[in-house]
C-alpha cells in the first residue's frame, strides 16, 4: 500500500490533467531538498492564499481567505484542503476556465520550515513551525480550535522568533 498515492487521490480526482498544467503527482523521484513550505496566491473565483507544508511526502495544505500575517497580532482563518504533490511547490500558471480552481496561481513565498520542539502534530491539531521564507519568517502556529467547524484552523505568527 502506498500512503502517498492514497493521500493524493482527492487531488487527482478533482483535476483533468489533459486540461490543466498542474503536476499529476505521479512523479517517482522528486527532490524535496528538505522541509519545503510554499504560499501560492491563487486568483480563483475568490482570491486566496494556499499555504502548504511538505509533511510525509506530500504538501499538507490550507487555504487562507486573507493574506498570511507578516507580524504577530493577526489571526487568519486557514481552511484545510486536499493534500497536493510535492511538485506543486514549484507550480505557477493559469488553471484554465472550467477546471477545478480556475485562475492564476503565483508563488507568493517559498522557503523551508522546521517544527518547534513543542509542536503537537497535525493529527492533534497544533503545528508550531519556524519558517524561513522571504516574506514569512519566524515562528508560526497552525491550530485547529475545538469549537471551530471541521477543517477550520487558525494561522498566526507568535512573538517568539
Ligand atoms: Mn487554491
Amino acid at each position: 500500500m502506498n500512503k502517498k498515492i492514497n493521500s493524493l487521490s482527492r487531488y487527482q480526482q478533482k483535476r483533468d490533467f489533459n486540461q490543466t498544467d498542474e503536476p499529476t503527482g505521479s512523479e517517482k523521484a522528486f527532490d524535496t531538498a528538505g522541509n519545503i513550505f510554499v504560499v501560492q496566491k491563487h486568483a480563483a473565483k475568490n482570491l486566496h492564499y494556499d499555504f502548504r507544508l511538505a509533511i510525509d511526502g506530500v504538501l499538507k495544505s490550507w487555504a487562507l481567505p486573507k493574506r498570511p500575517p507578516l507580524s504577530s497580532g493577526l489571526k487568519r482563518l486557514a481552511v484545510r484542503t486536499e493534500d497536493h504533490p510535492l511538485e506543486y511547490s514549484r507550480f505557477e500558471g493559469t488553471i484554465p476556465a472550467g477546471q477545478y480552481g480556475a485562475g492564476k496561481v503565483e508563488i507568493w513565498d517559498r522557503g523551508h520550515f522546521r517544527f518547534a520542539k513543542e509542536s503537537r502534530g497535525l493529527e492533534r491539531g497544533e503545528l508550531k513551525i519556524i519558517l524561513t521564507g522571504s516574506k514569512l519568517k519566524g515562528q508560526y502556529i497552525l491550530i485547529r480550535p475545538k469549537d471551530f467547524k471541521k477543517g477550520q484552523w487558525l494561522f498566526f505568527k507568535t512573538e517568539k522568533h
